[in-house]
């Protein structure tokens, strides 16, 4: 199972900012798509894009080679797979499930090893690069699993992106992406603060933001979130503020279980959570600026 051709079809579970955008490069690509969200706008917006709408989750299970879930976090798919309405029951034998939202690494190997008993392959391959690069088919993906496993879904992956990275277990991607997350969160915090700082001090935003830029304090969200979302408070960058306190909650509790201590890290996950719980999670994640400068 390795051509386009014999991975004909493709379920999509969670068809959201990023999962919408996946899809159309997954047809773009040759693919045939079967989509499933409980949001009946979403379900229109893939039936317009061409794929199949679905009425449930099962019914874009069925009959698929591979069928993909991007979905808010773990304890959702965990429930789309094996709950009361779960897809386990209609997965064709020897279906590929890739786990492509930002769940917790225990997530998916609890998942493999309820799947693969039945005869169902699990892999996990998170992504990073936001909705413009869903859109530009240049996200990063960080795929963990079986190499065969990953040999025989590596048509689809591309059709999403060619940086595709091989983490090593099942799981591994999903540690993968908490632990950029939690740097990209950490960097985040450190420059909102950097220009929170300067600007109590009288210096201009902008004016930090270009210096930072080329020098050795730049960092994602100098280069192309500051001024993009937060300076000109837009504060649309498309990620949730809600999902980025969920990423670095994982971070922090795989460090827990692998009994590191790891002060910067369980500090910002305090931090992110209580922006949450100020802001709401479905705030913009760049609108941490607003919990900041208040604080
Ligand atoms: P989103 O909220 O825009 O989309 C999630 C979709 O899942 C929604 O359309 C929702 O209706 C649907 N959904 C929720 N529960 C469902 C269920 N039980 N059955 C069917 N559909 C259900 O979120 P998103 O930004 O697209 O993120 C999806 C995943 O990708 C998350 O795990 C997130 O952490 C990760 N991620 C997001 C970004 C980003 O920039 N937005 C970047 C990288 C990774």
């Amino acid at each position: 199972m390795n051509t386009k051709n014999e991975l004909a079809m493709v379920g999509f579970i969670g068809l959201g900012r990023m999962g919408l955008p996946m899809v159309e490069n997954l047809l773009k690509s040759g693919f045939s798509v079967q989509g499933f969200d409980q949001s009946e706008a979403a379900r229109a917006e893939v039936a317009a894009a061409g794929a199949t709408a679905c009425s449930s989750a099962k019914e874009a299970a069925r009959g698929a080679d591979v069928v993909i879930t991007m979905l808010p976090n773990g304890s959702i798919v965990r429930e789309v797979l094996l709950g009361e309405a779960g897809i386990a029951d209609a997965l064709s034998p020897g279906a590929i499930i890739i786990d492509m939202s930002s769940s917790a690494p225990t997530d998916t190997t609890y998942l493999s090893e309820q799947l693969l008993p039945r005869g169902f392959r699990v892999v996990d391959a998170p992504v990073s690069g936001g909705r413009k690069r869903a859109v530009d088919g240049t996200l990063t993906i960080m795929a963990g699993g079986e190499p065969t496993v990953i040999d025989a879904i590596l048509p689809v992956l591309e059709a999403m992106s060619a940086k595709i990275f091989r983490t090593g277990k099942i799981g591994s991607g999903h540690a993968m992406k908490a632990i950029n997350n939690y740097v990209s969160g950490a960097g985040m915090v450190a420059a909102m603060e950097g220009v929170i700082l300067g600007e109590t001090f009288g210096l201009e935003p902008e004016v930090i933001v270009d210096v930072l830029n080329v020098s050795t304090g730049r960092n994602n969200t100098t280069e192309v979130k500051m001024k993009q979302f937060v300076l000109n408070r837009d504060f649309g960058s498309g990620f949730a503020l809600g999902l980025m306190a969920k990423d670095i909650g994982i971070a922090n509790d795989l460090a827990e279980a692998l009994n590191l201590q790891m002060g910067s890290l369980a500090e910002t996950s305090v931090r992110w959570k209580a922006a949450q719980d100020r802001l709401g999670p479905d705030a913009d994640h760049t609108e941490i600026y607003r919990f900041l400068a208040d604080s």
